[in-house]
């Protein structure tokens, strides 16, 4: 490919600095978003083009009326032309499964995020 188109994938985050060739990318690829999307911490990126993100939140219990911290693992895609490292937060999106556990597509990085052309 000579020219590649970068898609908006309607979220309304910057497309990254780089251009990949990878299909499952969503900003260079045929991958589609749809559905939620969830932030965390990105603590684990051992695994080829995937990492885990770790995410924090408040669960109310009625019957002692408070909350408690609750906490989830989400294994994500990381597509090559997106730049993380452990310990940035992340937003990813839902997609469809890219594999037996992922099904959220990494987008943006709120850590680390793509310099604006025109700045802002
Ligand atoms: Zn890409």
């Amino acid at each position: 490919m000579s020219k590649q188109k970068v898609k908006d994938i309607g979220l309304g985050y910057p497309p990254p600095e780089r251009v990949c060739e990878d299909r499952n990318c969503p900003y260079h690829g045929h991958l589609k978003v749809r559905g939620i999307l969830l932030e965390g911490v990105l603590v684990s990126k051992k695994m080829d083009k995937a990492g885990v993100i770790l995410r924090e939140y408040l669960h109310y219990d009625k019957k002692y009326q408070r909350y408690e911290r609750r906490r989830s693992k989400v294994s994500v895609y990381i597509p090559p032309c997106i730049d993380v490292r452990e310990g940035d937060i992340v937003v990813a999106a839902e997609t469809r499964p890219i594999s037996k556990t992922i099904a959220f597509v990494l987008v943006y990085n709120k850590s680390n995020p793509p310099k604006k052309k025109g700045g802002e």
